[in-house]
């Protein structure tokens, strides 16, 4: 037996996630490598299929947790041994497949990274999948900036939603680049904390959240947008000649209520990074830089960890906003 958060839908009770018990026998028969968890993590959409807020869960029953990082215990794929130390993100784990917020998962073995030498499997959590993202994101504009000839002394780089998630570790990942990051977010009282992580400026969200003229004073070199609608289009519109965004989330709102001028006008780069289905190349080069780059006691800093049970409550909290930097889950504890 071992413990699982657990999602069930149903007529009478409605929505409802509980901490439960499950037998070894009910994992997913679909996996070919079954993983000890030890650690994972609470990501926004982690909060979504929690809460039910968001259609993310596709069957249910379903555990969520569209991360963890383990050992592996038993695995007839050619790649997978007895005792191998992986990690995973996403993939429709914890929304269409059994996920991370349990002591036990069975997964496909293509869909699983080898742990990084020099990363701890709590490390790797601490980053999980909002860090990962953050990588993803930052790699996207080293590209554009290498091939563009911008060195960071060329401009300043904007960090949205910069109290979450994605938006921490970017920040951190930026400024260790030697990049000058401003960020942007709804909680100014944070501005120490932003500042540690690297942060040379800190704006007020409602400068950005706003409807804005399509194309406005140039000022930012790159930008890492986690938050969407207004504000993505805001930092479209702000984005000097020939730079680029990243734009990997939907805090404030699905939509993009954008004009073209930037992207016609200004040459400006919207890319659309997706960790979710990533290709494997992807995915190891970004964990590798990870575990090669990122300050350990900055990672610290971001990170405040939790137990299996205190999980749904957490779900509800990072939907509202309250939850600074990253959520490490000790599914032991
Ligand atoms: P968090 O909840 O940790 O961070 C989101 C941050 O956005 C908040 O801390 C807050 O920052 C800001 N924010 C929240 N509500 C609003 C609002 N109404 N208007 C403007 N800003 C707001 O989430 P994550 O960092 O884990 O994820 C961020 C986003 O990225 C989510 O939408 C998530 O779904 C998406 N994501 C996408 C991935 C992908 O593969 N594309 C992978 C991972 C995440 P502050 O308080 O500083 O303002």
């Amino acid at each position: 037996m071992f413990k699982a958060l657990l999602i069930n839908k149903t007529d009478e009770a409605g929505y409802r996630c509980a901490l439960t018990e499950l037998d070894e026998a009910q994992l997913p028969a679909t996996g070919d490598v079954t993983v000890q968890v030890a650690w994972s993590t609470i990501n926004y959409k982690d909060g979504l299929a929690i809460t039910g807020q968001s259609p993310v869960v596709r069957s249910f029953p379903m555990v969520p947790g569209i991360d963890f990082a383990g050992t592996v215990t038993a695995s007839s794929h050619p790649r997978w041994t007895v005792g191998d130390q992986v990690l995973l993100n996403g993939f429709g784990v914890g929304e269409s497949h059994w996920g991370g917020l349990a002591q036990m998962a069975r997964v496909k073995g293509d869909w699983l990274v080898a742990l990084p030498a020099g990363l701890s499997a709590r490390d790797a959590m601490a980053v999980g999948t909002a860090g990962y993202t953050a990588m993803l994101c930052v790699s996207a504009l080293q590209r554009h900036w290498a091939d563009n000839d911008m060195a960071p002394g060329r401009g300043e780089v904007l960090v949205t939603g910069a109290n979450g998630g994605v938006g921490s570790v970017a920040i951190a990942l930026l400024a260790g680049l030697g990049h000058k990051v401003v960020a942007s977010t709804g909680r100014p009282q944070e501005a120490g904390y932003l500042k540690s992580l690297g942060a040379a400026e800190v704006i007020d969200r409602g400068a950005l959240s706003a409807p804005g003229k399509p194309l406005q004073k140039e000022r930012w070199m790159g930008v890492v947008d986690s938050v969407g609608s207004h504000t993505l289009a805001n930092a479209c519109a702000s984005t000097r000649y020939g730079g680029a965004v990243a734009a990997c989330g939907l805090a404030q709102g699905m939509d993009l209520p954008a004009s073209v001028a930037p992207f016609i006008l200004r040459g400006v780069t919207l890319y659309g990074i997706d960790s979710v289905m990533a290709p494997m190349a992807k995915r190891e080069a970004a964990w590798a830089t990870l575990a090669n780059t990122l300050d350990r006691q900055q990672l610290a800093s971001i990170t405040r960890e939790i137990g299996l049970a205190d999980a749904v409550a957490v779900g509800r909290d990072i939907l509202a906003g309250q939850v600074r930097g990253r959520l490490v889950v000790n599914v032991n504890a």
